[in-house]
């Protein structure tokens, strides 16, 4: 059995369901074939249509800061949307039943809103109500498409199939519960051979409050989902090829990787490659399950990216190189504490106590640089650490991440990164013992240079692939 996750793009309109529709038959039609070794599923995993989790938490913010008008304004346009898509469902009866209920959210939508333009505070919990919204009705959607083109599909409500921790707006699973909840809601629809539909990124605590597991979230709920059920493969189907060689929206001719392994893909994803949530392959690596990355707009010429276990044979050292703007260093320097005992075990106690989490770490003699994603929480960790030592931060850097498991064998590698980035000032460099990756911290302005230095030095120029 197989689990299909559709993106935003892949669900954004009656085109793109139209063909998500075929290639979903596609599956169906291979896994019931004689030679198929398991006639269940696919179980098909769904985004929000494209760009509605922007929309709503936009709308919970508008609502939030008093603007009910503003926010009202876009409860519309979504309706409006979310209606003209379910035009799709061809039977009469079902389609009627689908309206209703995108109404009947719309309308509570609209009850939200009122509420929260009084109460001018928009708690997580809330955000988590409101952006749940999209996946739950996008799926809907969805799972009455699929039916009514004659694929007998069933919509699993996600709050019935992924139980969280409480964390709202980056919950994380809590593996037995939702193995359990899989079983009883999700096993039974593939026994009767039926094809469950369920929203990605939303799920709900143990006593039913809606949650979501972080933006770009519905790679992470796919992988869980195929965890628990013993999926033979995860298939993300997006709107490019796979995996590129670089962020095809900063380098051109970015080329296709076809093959990556699991801890290739963590680290690119980790540290900025969108095509695929950080957390999705942490669950594929527990079962060991293969995951491919598809383009859903090409279904027939894709070859896609594999990403399994086992390291790809015969490639250059660079796999690709990943990158992230948004970054802020963090420098903490102490002649009279750094070599003391228990001196980082003091910072990093102040990172923890402020929930910030580090990505690069280097030091020298005096002073330890950190960069993090998330800046809120600098000033306590700052001011927590004023009286061990001298802090300052800087913002608006770039990380550039370099992978390949091919760089443990290629121990120049470094210094031809280096000399293809020359001239462009290097606020740190990080290379760790695995050797997997070379991380370089940069300002944010030398990035889209810097990458297309290094993407033509070792894509083009060297050819490595
Ligand atoms: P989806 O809505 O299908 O989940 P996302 O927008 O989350 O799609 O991810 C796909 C996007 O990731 C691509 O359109 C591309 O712009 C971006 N991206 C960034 N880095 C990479 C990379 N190395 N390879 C492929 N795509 C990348
Ligand atoms: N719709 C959610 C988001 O835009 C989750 C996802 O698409 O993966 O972040
Ligand atoms: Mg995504």
């Amino acid at each position: 059995m197989i689990v299909m996750k559709f993106g935003g793009t892949s669900v954004a309109d009656l085109g793109a369901i139209e063909r998500l529709i075929a290639i979903v038959r596609a599956a169906r039609q291979a896994a019931i074939q004689p030679e198929s070794p398991d006639w269940r599923g696919p179980v098909v995993v769904v985004s929000a249509l494209g760009g509605a989790t922007d929309r709503l938490l936009g709308l919970a913010a508008e609502a939030g800061a008093g603007d009910v008008e503003g926010a009202r304004e876009n409860v519309r346009a979504l309706r409006g949307r979310h209606l003209e898509v379910a035009a799709i469902i061809g039977h009469a009866t079902e389609r009627k039943e689908v309206e209703q209920f995108i109404r009947d959210e719309f309308d509570d939508l609209d009850r939200v809103v009122g509420a929260l333009g009084v109460l001018r505070e928009v708690t997580p919990r809330w955000l988590d109500a409101i952006a749940a919204k999209g996946e739950i009705l996008s799926s809907r959607i969805v799972a009455a498409a699929l039916t009514s083109h004659g694929l007998a599909a069933s919509w699993v409500d996600a709050r019935r199939a992924m139980v969280t921790t409480g964390d709202h707006t980056s919950a994380a699973p809590l593996w037995k519960e939702t193995a359990a909840a899989l079983s009883a809601n999700v096993d039974p629809l593939l026994a009767a051979r039926r094809i469950p539909v369920v929203g990605g990124f939303v799920g709900a605590t143990r006593d039913g409050v809606t949650t979501t597991l972080g933006r770009g979230g519905s790679d992470y709920s796919a992988a869980i989902i195929g965890a628990c059920l013993g999926a033979g493969e995860i298939q993300i189907w997006t709107d490019v090829d796979g995996m590129l060689t670089a962020d095809p929206r900063m380098v051109e001719n970015v080329r296709l990787v076809p093959h990556l392994s699991f801890a290739e893909a963590s680290e690119l994803a980790y540290f900025g490659a969108k095509v695929l949530h950080p957390a999705t392959i942490l669950p594929a690596v527990t079962k060991n399950i293969p995951v491919r990355i598809l383009n859903s707009s090409r279904p027939q010429d894709a070859v896609g990216t594999l990403i399994t276990r086992e390291r790809p044979a015969g490639r250059g050292p660079l796999t690709a190189v990943a990158s992230k703007t948004g970054v802020t260093v963090v420098d903490i320097s102490s002649t009279r504490m750094l070599m003391a005992h228990g001196f980082l075990r003091r910072i990093f106690e102040e990172f923890e106590r402020y929930r910030t989490s580090v990505d690069v770490v280097t030091t020298s003699e005096v002073s330890v640089s950190v960069t993090i994603d998330d800046g809120r929480r600098v000033p306590e960790i700052m001011a927590a650490l004023a009286d061990v030592a001298d802090v300052t931060r800087e913002d608006h850097m770039a990380i550039i991440c370099a992978v390949g498991d091919g760089l443990q064998t290629d121990p120049a590698f470094v210094t031809r990164l280096l000399e293809a980035v020359e001239g462009v000032p290097i606020r740190m460099v990080s290379q760790a013992a695995a050797r997997r990756n070379i991380t370089l911290v940069i300002a944010e302005r030398d990035l889209a240079p810097a990458l297309a230095r290094i993407h033509q030095r070792f894509f083009t120029t060297e050819g490595a692939s």
